[in-house]
């Protein structure tokens, strides 16, 4: 170690440097520990010895000095760790020190590159001071931005211009930097051979307001930048346009505002996602300062890991459109599988949070904030809303959207209260759930197809008219009296509704006509299995909107039924008879006849 990062090293409070990336609680007289941003784990295993000035994890093993932290969480070679805690301890920098040429040189490029975004955003604040800049100016005004949040946030403008920037930049860095920075596009070509021509260089970024993005230091990387053609003929472009990938930045691997708000966000112990970029520069100038945006695009792991180094509670909330809704239930499923408590805001009157913040101020944010629902609660409502109606298919439509978000939920409790939750208020028996949620999770699926029991509607008819108890006693009885009468019906066909069972266990059946009105109809089921079955039917058969003619549709099935079975065993009767003229051969004959006739007369619907 040199003794340049020997003096940094001693001068540094390991506790203080770690606990500007993570929070970290005194847990003895020299220790302090916190979650592990090094590996995922719900309760801290991440220590840091404040006398001994080096911190350690018993989860993932992980540990080292302050240096090597910085390193490894910001992604650093050694030498500009050193000269990173070095700047944050304002200790003065020497000249720099590489291990190699190759490192000397990427340091090299990324700080180039830093300079050059610093510069470039600079030269944006000016360009939005200027008179050129009056149609931006304008475009905040009314949206709303004060100067405070101007200054703050560094909101600048792009002149409508190919060359402004280039001309600021071009003395700064070699062409090939000025091109890896992001800042420029270019029209390349190819020759004859093949090979790309590299054409000049222009500004990526023209008659645009420029909000600059920051890595966690605060340290401007990229820009977003908003158009202010109203036109959109395309000529201008999307209107949002973000910076390209460079060494620099990694889409999805930044968090708007994140460099402001983490010790908000650490000392309130909960994020505030939001969407745009708007969003959250009005909400952070109103004084809620934990709040940051994802910039339009759904959340990504390394995002998480981010966040979770700050807290691991969040609140959403996204617009309440339907892309919204859909950028926020793909965060929500993220982050909730990454162990996250999360709650979700829904603001009335359809606002976003800019437009509520102003429209209600501060106060009525703050209450909406406060009121903002479980996420179990908001994904049932948002089941329901999707997938109306009592209907046993709506509640299979509506459980099969829920499962995926219940399955991810890694707490066991957690899990279990979500789907009691779902299938009360979905009106599900919720040991059908259960059952169906350890089903499919066995097979690793993500819906379930609520397997159908398959019932006949002779069976389905028997089994719901038996175990209905909506009825008076006097219907009650009445029904059962009509269940007796088809028995004999179907005797007198020949046949025992027993016999016609193919799905559903007679003896449950028996049991079933047999239990009294009002008595408990899982009593009736001897075996778990039967239990899981009787939900299983009641849960496909929502509610019994059956009309008369499809009960006598279904009498009538039986009967045909009935009828073909006893006629196939009176043919089989007679071809086994030795004697085929014998008088007994002879009714058998006749009464194969009769009953054939009665089965056409049933079949053409008599
Ligand atoms: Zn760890």
């Amino acid at each position: 170690m040199s003794d340049f990062a020997q003096t940094v090293k001693q001068q540094a409070d390991i506790v203080k440097v770690i606990g500007g990336y993570i929070r970290l609680r005194k847990s003895g007289a020299q220790n302090y520990s916190g979650l592990c941003p090094f590996h995922k784990e719900k309760s801290p295993s991440f220590n840091v010895h404040a006398s001994k000035q080096f911190f350690h994890c018993f989860g993932c093993g992980q540990s080292g000095d302050v240096f090597s932290f910085v390193a490894k969480i910001e992604n650093l070679t050694f030498p500009e760790a050193v000269r990173t805690v070095a700047q944050k301890c304002g200790i003065p920098l020497p000249k720099r020190e590489f291990n190699s040429p190759e490192e000397a040189a990427e340091a090299g490029q990324r700080r180039k590159l830093l300079d050059l975004h610093e510069i470039a955003a600079q030269w944006f604040e000016e360009q939005l001071r200027s008179p050129e800049g009056a149609i931006a100016r304008e475009y905040l005004a009314g949206r709303g931005v004060t100067p405070e949040a101007i200054k703050l946030f560094r909101i600048g403008y792009s002149p409508d211009n190919f060359n402004g920037l280039r001309d600021r930049l071009a003395s700064m860095a070699d062409a090939e930097t000025l091109r890896a920075s992001g800042l420029f596009s270019s029209k390349d070509s190819e020759d004859a051979g093949g090979n790309v021509v590299r054409g000049h260089i222009y500004d990526r970024f023209r008659k645009r307001v420029m909000f600059p993005i920051c890595n966690e230091s605060g340290k401007v990387i990229a820009f977003t930048a908003r158009t202010l053609d109203a036109g959109g003929d395309g000529k201008s472009g999307p209107k949002y346009l973000n910076s390209p990938e460079t060494p620099l930045y990694t889409k999805g691997q930044v968090l708007f505002n994140l460099d402001k708000a983490k010790s908000a966000m650490r000392q309130m112990e909960f994020a505030l996602l939001v969407e745009g970029q708007m969003d959250c520069i009005s909400v952070y100038m109103r004084g809620i300062q934990n709040v940051i945006a994802t910039s339009g695009t759904a959340f990504t792991e390394q995002q998480v890991g981010l966040l979770r180094r700050q807290t691991t509670n969040v609140v959403v909330n996204f617009d309440p459109d339907a892309a919204g809704a859909n950028a926020a239930e793909k965060s929500i499923a993220l982050l909730t599988e990454e162990g996250f408590t999360i709650k979700v805001v829904t603001l009335d009157g359809g606002l976003d949070p800019d437009r509520y913040i102003r429209e209600r101020g501060v106060e009525g944010y703050a209450a909406a904030i406060r009121g903002a629902r479980r996420q179990s609660d908001y994904l049932i409502e948002r089941a329901r809303q999707q997938f109306p109606g009592s209907s046993s298919d709506a509640k299979i439509k509506a459980m099969n959207y829920l499962l995926p978000h219940i399955r991810r939920i890694p707490q066991k409790l957690e899990r279990d209260q979500f789907a009691h939750d779902a299938a009360q208020k979905l009106g599900i028996e919720s040991a059908v759930l259960r059952e169906e949620l350890r089903q499919a999770a066995l097979k690793r699926q993500d819906h379930i197809e609520m397997r159908s029991t398959g019932l006949l509607p002779w069976e389905r008819f028997f089994i719901e008219a038996a175990c209905n108890d909506s009825k008076s006693q006097q219907e009650y009885d009445a029904l059962h009296a009509d269940l007796r009468a088809f028995d004999r019906k179907l005797k007198e066909a020949g046949a025992d509704w027993q016999e016609l069972l193919q799905n559903f266990p007679a003896g449950l059946l028996v049991r079933l006509l047999e239990r009294r009105l009002g008595e408990d109809i899982e009593h009736t089921a001897e075996t778990e299995e039967q239990r899981i079955l009787l939900h299983r039917v009641f849960l496909e058969a929502g509610e019994l909107t059956r009309t008369h003619e499809q009960d006598m549709e279904i009498v009538r099935d039986l009967e045909i039924r009935a009828l073909k079975g006893k006629i196939a065993k009176l043919r089989t009767a007679v071809e086994l008879a030795t004697d085929r003229n014998s008088l007994e051969t002879i009714r058998l004959s006749q009464e194969i006849l009769q009953l054939e006739r009665k089965l056409r007369e049933l079949e053409c619907g008599e």
